[in-house]
């Protein structure tokens, strides 16, 4: 190599004075605000459950830096961190040098399941402080998730039932062979031991267990023969997600307009209709304040929800699914849809749209929904040319749930200009930050099992997210 047209490389060179952790990293770098973030929390509760006996432990402040870093860049296994801090200076800087092994890194996570969440309130208050917590409007959505499970290991009663009669199966064979080979050894070793059951008998064994702990539990919680369980982590919920159905976690995320996560849980129900109230309430305690307008999808309309959220003073920006069809599919409403019926709220009637009347005929309760309702219907069907297209019967009828005008007040807060504007800062919000999540920092898997410790890693995802966008924020400062 030229010495005169390239730098020397001289590994072997000492340093004149010895590199401090401190020079690892750039001023703005975000492990120095993760360092800075982690340094202001109070970890005493944690620290008190380490001993001052026998061999120092890492602080927890450490590894938790190395978590909300890893997380913030899309890193979510322990090995790989480990091996990070052996050769990426920003975990050099947030390890300070040392090199924390992959079970400790993992157990710290394991453990510490209700700390992420007091983590993730925390950081809400930073961003609060920051000015990026305003609570006036809150957009809400639901992402799913794969859970840390196959789908081939969810079942049915019946299917756990002939997959543990194929396992005994398989267990009897095993047993027969190890007994001959044992048969063997005696001959051949006499009183010293061989081995007397394989590994494989130790497996089969265990997952015979497994699937005799979820048939009990199908006994002992009564619980419908068809309903499917997954062995690997019981909570996870079979749901469609990137097109597949698979076991998942239905993760409720609720931002504010500055793209701040102010409320997160993972839902085992697949659906969302039941999500809204419980998350508004959450962002509630979670920011001690009550958001003005709530947006959502079609996905979270329901009587009850409309009902409750009105109860609590909140303006609702949510279509319900009639309406949602309607404005995606024009091609496929027609004149004689319900929603296209107008009703008259003074004097109690619909109007057809061949302009006659549906008047009240008679209520109508569902005691299994909840529902009370009225029922209208037309008494001119009989000479209308457009009866086989308006009805089955003789008479169109109309049933109005007694909640149809919140239905109806959230239909015409989204059809004037104003409304259009204010549920479009939806698309720019929530979805956004789903997309961060899964499609730049790829966390499409959780690594955690069960629904606890699948809602503890969630906040973490979720504060490591709100650290990106204070950083994002203190960047544009800086700039500007
Ligand atoms: S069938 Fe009855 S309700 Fe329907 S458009 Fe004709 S008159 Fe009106």
């Amino acid at each position: 190599m030229s010495v005169l047209k390239f730098k020397p490389e001289h590994k072997e060179q000492m340093f004149l004075l010895p590199p401090s952790v401190e020079e690892f990293v750039p001023e703005n770098h975000l492990a120095r605000l993760i360092d800075g973030i982690v340094n202001e929390l109070d970890c005493s509760e944690i620290e008190e459950q380490y001993s001052e006996l026998g061999q120092k432990s890492y602080s927890p402040q450490l590894l938790l830096k190395l978590w909300i870093y890893s997380y913030s860049i899309g890193i979510y296994s322990g090995r790989k961190i480990e091996s990070k801090c052996e050769t990426d200076l920003a975990y050099f800087y947030l390890a300070c040098m040392y090199r924390p092994d992959f079970r400790t890194i993992n157990d710290f996570r394991k453990d510490n399941i209700e700390f992420f969440h007091k983590v993730f309130i925390e950081v809400l208050k930073i961003s609060s402080d920051l000015g990026l917590t305003h609570i006036g409007t809150i957009a809400i959505d639901g992402t799913k998730i794969r859970a840390n499970a196959a789908s081939s290991r969810t079942k049915d009663k019946a299917g756990y039932e002939k997959w543990k009669a194929n396992i005994e199966k398989t267990l009897q064979t095993l047993h027969e062979k190890a007994d001959k080979i044992n048969a063997e050894e005696d001959e051949r070793l006499g009183s010293k031991r061989g081995d007397k059951l394989s590994k494989k008998i130790g497996n089969k064994t265990q997952l015979k267990h497994k699937i005799e702990k979820i048939l009990k539990r199908y006994e002992e919680e009564e619980l419908d023969a068809k309903q499917k369980i997954n062995l690997t982590d019981a909570d996870a919920n079979m749901m469609l997600g990137s097109g597949r159905i698979q076991p998942n976690y239905n993760c409720q995320g609720s931002v504010n307009m500055d793209g701040v996560l102010v409320g997160q849980y993972a839902s085992t129900s697949p659906s969302d209709k039941e999500q809204l109230i419980p998350m508004v309430e959450l962002v509630e305690q979670n920011m001690q304040a009550k958001p003005e307008n709530v947006l959502a999808d079609c996905g979270y309309a329901s009587y009850d929800s409309y009902e409750k959220i009105n109860e609590k003073g909140i303006v609702a920006y949510m279509p319900d699914q009639e309406y949602e069809h309607n404005k995606r599919h024009p091609e496929k409403t027609t004149p004689f849809d319900c929603i296209n019926f107008l009703y008259d709220i003074e004097n109690d009637y619909y109007v057809c749209p061949q302009g006659k009347k549906l008047t009240f005929k008679r209520e109508y309760s569902n005691k299994t929904y909840k529902q009370k309702a009225k029922i209208y219907q037309c008494k001119d069907c009989q000479e209308c040319p457009f009866r086989e297209q308006c009805t089955n019967g003789k008479y169109r009828t109309i049933h109005r749930e007694d909640r149809e005008y919140l239905k109806q007040e959230a239909r015409n807060r989204l059809d004037k200009e104003q409304g259009k504007v204010i549920y479009q800062q939806r698309m720019s919000t929530i979805e956004p930050t789903w997309g961060n999540i899964k499609f730049n920092r790829k966390f499409l898997m959780f690594s955690l099992r069960g629904k606890e410790k699948v809602n503890g890693e969630f906040s973490l995802v979720c504060l490591a997210n709100n650290i990106l966008k204070i950083k994002k924020s203190y960047d544009e400062s800086q700039a500007a």
